[in-house]
């Protein structure tokens, strides 16, 4: 029988998992029961849409066998199985292992198991435990049964087989024990019943194994006779389902993790049950970090619908919107019918209500978390903030009263978050705007030639340190009655009338040499003018109206917009400081030199705002000429 080999990636993360030395290798089981559980779902929703496919429910149930002659655990399942194509589709790859990110991932991996967490490897982490895994399955979509079997790295095989009942029996041919590590104790019924009840206790199916019971001998009042009972070793209770001060917070994480693919505990738990419209109970979870693929493409939102406890689908996303949609977790309501689809999901008149709802409750758990946990809700922030901000922005802004008092800045106060309502209400009575300055970093903004001054006003400028941020700003515009201003932007006033009388006073003695100026950088800016928001630097440049300096920079990296979007651009020069005194003389004394002078002053302020020099090799022969005198 010809052996298939895993596509690549997936047999890199089977190496890890093979030789992992991870400590937690125990969540194998909880990972496989899961799996059971899910194909227990799948069977009862088949059963209760489609007449042919009846099943009884209490025929759905997991079966654990310990046998320690072989050295081989069993796990069972009376759910939907697998054909041939879903075990080749299912088990021969992992389902994460086509995305570019995940590939990237993998190769930093090495020794570093973590990515078994980070990617959610499922049926996989059975190779922690066993050198051989088979997984015999009778499809309950056609009938067809089949076998495959695999030692990990060197492939697998798929086989037609017989087994008489629909579901999946799934055979671990435990590794052998050596001095560091014990896989026999997987098959001692005590740790068993200690794993199930620590992972998989709210699986809403029972968890059955035979365990030795011993009783009283009929015949003999001094002795007992052992005997062999099925029993069932969790309580079925859904987490959701039990009353809240009644669930220890490790039962909700143990959920989370067993649930939706992460490693770690959630940072939040939100958990209600509404009477109303529709009535409903959520059980919604904050993932204490970033999902490897979050931003990309292949991330699935949604949350998970049930209805009377009765699985309907996963990833409904038109359950959460967009901007929250880093929230994992289920909805059980007993308002909906079984037979929705994804398509009826969409136009529902009570789903609608329902995801408004849900909407309503994650914005103010997370106003709850900005007020009362605000170190929290910054480590929150760190992790999906960005796509807050992109809910600020989608649709033309649609929705931006929804986040905008969730989102945070950096500010020049103390290089801390702001909320832009916590800006707006400290600012001073002489403010006219909202300050911000854009950069990749902070300590590139503070040393932006425009920033002292502003703050030597006693000002709060936002720091920008992402390129969305901008777009965020613009379609707002204002918060608060407050428009935004950049610190690079032309219109940026912050002189009293004295200060820009006298400014009117230097322009009109200079009119010549900004003119010269101007006309020697051949179109490249709209005007060269005195500044009044620099304090020690020479010159720097803003831009007019419309297209900001930081769009520019990050549009030229855009392939498709490469050096279309561009600024208008105005040079400013700090009168105060001695190259202008210098300008005055190059141009009353040899004009010709002042192409020079002002091609080296403008590039050095292209170059502070992070644009290229556009000629640099003619650039850097001016400095040298300078030099040399
Ligand atoms: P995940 O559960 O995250 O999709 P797994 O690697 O755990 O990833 O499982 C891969 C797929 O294999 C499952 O999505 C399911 O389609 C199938 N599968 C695994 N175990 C079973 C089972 N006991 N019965 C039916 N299908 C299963």
């Amino acid at each position: 029988m010809a052996k298939k080999q895993f596509k690549t990636e997936s047999k890199r993360l089977l190496e890890l998992m093979i030789n992992s030395i991870y400590t937690n290798r125990e969540i194998f089981l909880r990972e496989l029961i899961s799996n059971a559980s899910d194909a227990l779902d799948k069977r009862y929703w088949l059963s209760l849409t489609d007449p042919d496919k009846k099943v009884d429910r209490s025929e759905l149930k997991i079966r654990i066998e310990r046998h320690e002659d072989t050295r081989q655990l069993v796990i069972e399942d009376t759910g939907i199985g697998l054909t041939a194509d879903e075990m080749e589709k299912n088990l021969g790859t992992i389902a994460k292992s086509g995305s570019d990110e995940f590939k990237k991932q993998l190769e930093k991996a090495e020794e570093n198991i973590d990515i078994i967490g980070q990617f959610g490897v499922g049926f996989y982490s059975g190779f922690m435990v066993a050198k051989k895994i088979e997984v015999l399955s009778r499809s309950a979509e056609d009938g067809s049964t089949h076998l495959w079997t695999s030692t990990g790295e060197d492939g697998y095989t798929i086989q037609e087989a017989e087994k008489d009942t629909v579901g999946t029996r799934i055979t671990l041919d435990l590794k052998d024990d050596t001095d560091e590590d014990n896989y026999s104790h997987f098959l001692e019924e005590y740790t068993v019943r200690d794993l199930i009840r620590r992972y998989s206790d709210y699986v809403r199916y029972p968890i059955v194994m035979d365990t030795v019971k011993s009783i009283p001998d009929p015949t003999d009042d001094a002795k007992t006779i052992d005997t062999v009972e099925e029993e069932t070793l969790n309580s079925m209770i859904p987490v959701w389902k039990k009353k809240k001060n009644e669930i220890k917070e490790e039962e909700y994480n143990e959920f989370y993790k067993a649930n939706f693919g992460d490693w770690e505990d959630p940072q939040k738990v939100i958990h209600y049950t509404l009477e109303g419209n529709v009535t409903y109970t959520a059980l919604l979870f904050i993932p204490s970090r970033t999902p490897y693929n979050f931003y990309y493409q292949d991330f699935e939102p949604g949350l998970r619908l049930y209805s009377k406890g009765v699985f309907i689908m996963d990833k409904a996303k038109d359950l959460i919107p967009d901007e929250f949609r880093f929230v994992q977790g289920l909805i059980d309501s007993d308002d909906l019918n079984l037979n929705i689809s994804r398509e009826i999901l969409q136009q529902d008149r009570q789903v609608k209500a329902l995801a408004r709802s849900v909407e309503k409750k994650i914005k103010s758990s997370l106003e709850d978390m900005l007020k009362e946990d605000r170190e929290g809700y910054e480590k929150f922030f760190d992790n999906f903030g960005l796509n807050l901000k992109y809910g600020v922005y989608a649709n033309y802004g649609a929705h931006k009263d929804k986040v905008q008092d969730l989102i945070l800045f950096k500010s020049s106060k103390e290089g801390k978050y702001v909320t832009l309502k916590e800006y707006t209400d400290r600012m001073k009575d002489d403010q006219k705007d909202i300050y911000y300055a854009c950069g990749s970093a902070i300590d590139e903004i503070e040393k932006l030639p425009a920033l002292n001054k502003v703050l030597d006003k006693g000002y709060e400028v936002l720091y920008f340190l992402d390129e969305r941020d901008e777009f965020v700003a613009g379609i707002m515009r204002e918060y608060a009655g407050k428009t935004f201003c950049s610190i690079s932007n032309a219109k940026l006033d912050l002189d009293s009338e004295e200060e820009k009388k006298e400014k009117e006073e230097k322009t009109e003695e200079n009119k010549g040499l900004l003119e010269a100026m101007k006309d020697s950088l051949n179109g490249e800016v709209k005007e060269v003018r005195i500044s009044s928001r620099l304090k020690d630097d020479p010159v720097c440049i803003v831009a007019d109206e419309g297209v900001s300096l930081e769009m520019e920079r990050y549009m030229a990296n855009d392939p498709m917009n490469k050096g279309n979007v561009k600024a208008v651009k105005i040079l400013e020069i700090n009168p105060d400081h001695p190259i202008f005194t210098k300008l005055q003389q190059v141009y009353a004394d040899d004009p010709s030199k002042l192409n020079d002078y002002t091609d080296i002053l403008y590039n050095a302020a292209r170059m502070i705002q992070g644009l290229a020099v556009e000629d640099p090799a003619a650039y850097a022969r001016k400095i040298t000429e300078l030099l040399v005198g």
